[in-house]
């Protein structure tokens, strides 16, 4: 079975916009989100226009902030500082990657735990790990929204992350470890990751690599998760996984496009919504 996270996602964004209608009559102000764009990375353009169109969907105003390629350190820094203390903003998310000559994480330090709706601050990540309410990276958490919206089980299961960045591989580990998922992380220093793959009951693959995941790898009847997002080698959107072939041995496969990245968005939607009701709540 295909998993269709794009219908999932328009799901996803009337259900918020029920809620933010709520939050607007309750509190006299519309949840708002800022996003911060800084220099001409042609994909962060793409994915900053899908996340305010995103927010028109579901009610949520956005407030867009561009700075050029040669913006200093302190620009950016102050720009994120003036967000955070701006009470029409309730989520705050700066497109990575920025400019080499800027200091990401200097940069991301000045939003607030609560204003962070990428879930990557060290507060929000220490909270998931002890299993306590925070936000949540928006793609692991699309993907649990998958699973849980197709009623696919994950306690007891053998899960296998192939990838173990900061924004995908760990929280999506630890996010199937707090669901009772029995869980392995392969890296590249893993040493046999056709026998580790084939283990899996659940197969999530975040490596970056154009169909890197091929049907030998995979378990019959597994659930292949594809949080990639490549290109093949006509310049076409493709993911993780070989999807032709492995389609033919796994229960349910996400598609690339149209499978994790619409939840992606979705999900930062979605933890903007809390962000305010929380925010206003407090
Ligand atoms: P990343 O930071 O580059 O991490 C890639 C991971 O893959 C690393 O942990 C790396 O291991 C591992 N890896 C690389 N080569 C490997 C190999 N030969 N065998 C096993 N593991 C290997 O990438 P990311 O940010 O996590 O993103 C991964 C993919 O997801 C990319 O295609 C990205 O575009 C996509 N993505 C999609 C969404 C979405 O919304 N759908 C969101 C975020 C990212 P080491 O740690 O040992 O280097």
């Amino acid at each position: 079975m295909i998993i269709d996270g794009k219908t999932t996602a328009a799901c996803i964004r009337s259900e918020l916009k029920l809620r933010t209608a709520e939050f607007e009559k309750a509190y006299g102000k519309k949840v708002g989100l800022a996003v911060v764009l800084i220099g001409n990375d042609p994909a962060s353009q793409t994915y900053v226009r899908n996340k305010i169109k995103g927010c028109e969907e579901a009610g949520i105003r956005s407030f867009a902030h561009y700075l050029p390629e040669t913006a200093t350190q302190e620009q950016a820094r102050s720009l994120v500082r003036a967000l955070a203390e701006d009470g029409a903003v309730h989520g705050i998310l700066v497109q990575l990657p920025l400019p080499a000559h800027l200091n990401a994480a200097e940069i991301l330090a000045e939003i607030p735990a609560e204003k962070d709706v990428d879930g990557f601050c060290a507060e929000n990540v220490g909270k998931l790990a002890l299993r306590e309410s925070g936000t949540i990276a928006c793609t692991p958490l699309g993907v649990m929204e998958l699973l849980r919206r197709y009623r696919i089980p994950v306690a007891g299961k053998r899960a296998v992350v192939v990838g173990r960045s900061n924004i995908v591989g760990k929280p999506m580990a630890m996010l199937l470890l707090n669901a009772d998922a029995t869980v392995t992380v392969c890296h590249s220093r893993t040493r046999d990751l056709k026998e580790e793959c084939l283990r899996a009951d659940i197969l999530v693959a975040a490596v970056g690599k154009a169909k890197f995941i091929t049907a030998d790898m995979v378990k019959e009847g597994a659930v292949v998760i594809d949080v990639g997002m490549d290109r093949d080698e006509n310049g076409k959107l493709c993911g993780d996984v070989d999807f032709c072939a492995v389609e033919k041995k796994a229960s349910y496969i996400t598609p690339v496009p149209g499978g994790v990245g619409p939840m992606t968005v979705a999900m930062l939607l979605s933890n903007t919504v809390a962000a305010a009701e929380r925010g206003e709540k407090a």
